[in-house]
């Protein structure tokens, strides 16, 4: 174990301290700590336990085709900035692994967003032209080179969109891992510890906590479901909304699925692990009980499948061994918020919506060069805090 309990947890004051044991917090603590910061990490659990670690670990590049059908071109070019967001971090991803002296598991030929429509065709090439501008590679296919280039999909499928930088990783590994090496060059990590509450004292950071208060210099709010209370505690209203979705995984089988599928009439994602399992999610959600606990949506679950064998028919003999749920986080414009919170200096936010895993290595890289030197590599106003 490389986490501290924080019954073990003497040292109290810190330069900088992160709130939130996901990918985003864990990549964050390790940018600061490798840059020489003197930071703590508290996660009210165990690490990448909530949606980093729950997750369906595809590593998307392109415009999803739902949000760009409903909400359409505008909605799509406001979009481009975090689009190129998650562009950007895929370049991150590349090299992770050594980085992190971990296997990942990064892999994957690129992501083809199949239509079986010449209505979807023609929407497929206005989101690709727009992706182009932005410099994504991704173009559009017909039926004979979605063919060739993955056999196993229906022949009912006229063609695709193909984004040659999206591929999948292991959201298991991939925060431990940025939490082990940040260990390693001096933060301290601490699990077990639930942020009550953030208030400012004398220019100071008093962090409340259900294990006594800390305090810092700096604060990073990654909590992702918890953050809307934790901001709101600095003042601060942020618009974000729970999600709760569900994810599929099969038995092994002989590796035959390169890339990572997705149907532009219903919600898919498919893509097959390194193990050999199936991963089928795409966003399908999951439902909450009585006592307000995220369940499993019985016709969410037979939906997904369902549309998982249209797709591809050659999986109908191969067996679902497990389906479970993680609450994701939305924005109303699907961009994220990153930035120092208006009222309070010294307090900054990151949170990628829906995408987030993808998101995460870049984004503790922006995190931690705003906390350190104030400024950013990207331009950070389409991701204003006060957009909303
Ligand atoms: C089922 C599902 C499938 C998904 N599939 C994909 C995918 O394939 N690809 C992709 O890119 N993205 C995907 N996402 C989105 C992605 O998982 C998230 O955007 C990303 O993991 C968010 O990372 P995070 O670190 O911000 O949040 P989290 O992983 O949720 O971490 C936040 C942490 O903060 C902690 N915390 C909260 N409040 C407090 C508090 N008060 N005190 C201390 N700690 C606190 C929580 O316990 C949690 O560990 C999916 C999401 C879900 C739910």
């Amino acid at each position: 174990m490389f986490t501290n309990s924080h019954q073990s947890i003497t040292r109290r004051n810190f330069d900088v301290i992160v709130i939130g044991g996901g990918s985003a917090g864990c990549a964050t603590a390790y940018n600061l700590a490798i840059k020489g910061a003197n930071v703590a990490l508290l996660e009210k659990f165990d690490l990448n336990t909530q949606a980093s670690g729950r997750n369906a670990g595809s590593l998307h590049g392109q415009i999803q085709f739902e949000p760009f059908h409903q909400l359409g071109m505008k909605w799509a070019r406001d979009f481009l900035p975090g689009l190129s967001f998650l562009a950007s971090s895929l370049e991150i991803w590349k090299t992770l692994g050594e980085k992190l002296n971990t296997d990942l598991e990064v892999g994957g030929k690129g992501g083809l967003m199949v239509a079986e429509s010449a209505s979807d065709m023609v929407a497929l090439e206005a989101k690709v032209k727009l992706e182009n501008e932005v410099g994504i590679a991704s173009r559009l296919i017909d039926q004979k080179e979605l063919h060739e280039m993955a056999p196993y999909i229906s022949q009912k499928m006229l063609g695709a969109a193909f984004c040659p930088i999206e591929g999948k990783a292991n959201p298991l590994v991939t925060a431990p891992a940025f939490a082990a090496r940040a260990k390693e060059v001096g933060a301290s990590i601490v699990t077990g510890v639930e942020v009550l509450a953030i208030e400012k004292v004398d220019g100071k950071f008093k962090i409340l906590t259900d294990a006594g208060d800390f305090f810092a210099e700096k604060v990073v709010l990654t909590a992702n479901a918890g953050l809307p209370k934790l901001a709101k505690s600095l003042g601060l209203d942020l618009p974000i909304s729970d999600v709760p979705v569900q994810v599929s995984v099969t038995e092994q089988v002989d590796k035959f699925v390169n890339h990572l599928i997705y149907f532009t009439t219903e919600k898919l994602t498919f893509k097959q692990a390194n193990s050999g399992s199936l991963l089928i999610g795409g966003g399908w959600p999951a439902r909450y009980d009585n006592s307000g606990e995220a369940v499993l949506n019985l016709d969410s679950l037979q939906s997904n499948l369902r549309v998982a064998l249209k797709v591809c028919p050659s999986i109908s003999k191969i067996k679902v061994i497990r389906t479970w749920i993680g609450v994701g986080n939305g924005t109303p414009d699907h961009n994220p918020v990153i930035g120092e919170l208006p009222n309070t200096p010294g307090a900054y936010v990151g949170m990628y919506p829906y995408m987030g895993f993808t998101a995460s290595p870049l984004l503790g890289e922006v995190l931690s060069d705003l906390v350190l030197n104030s400024a950013s590599k990207i331009d950070l106003k389409p991701f204003a805090l006060t957009r909303f």
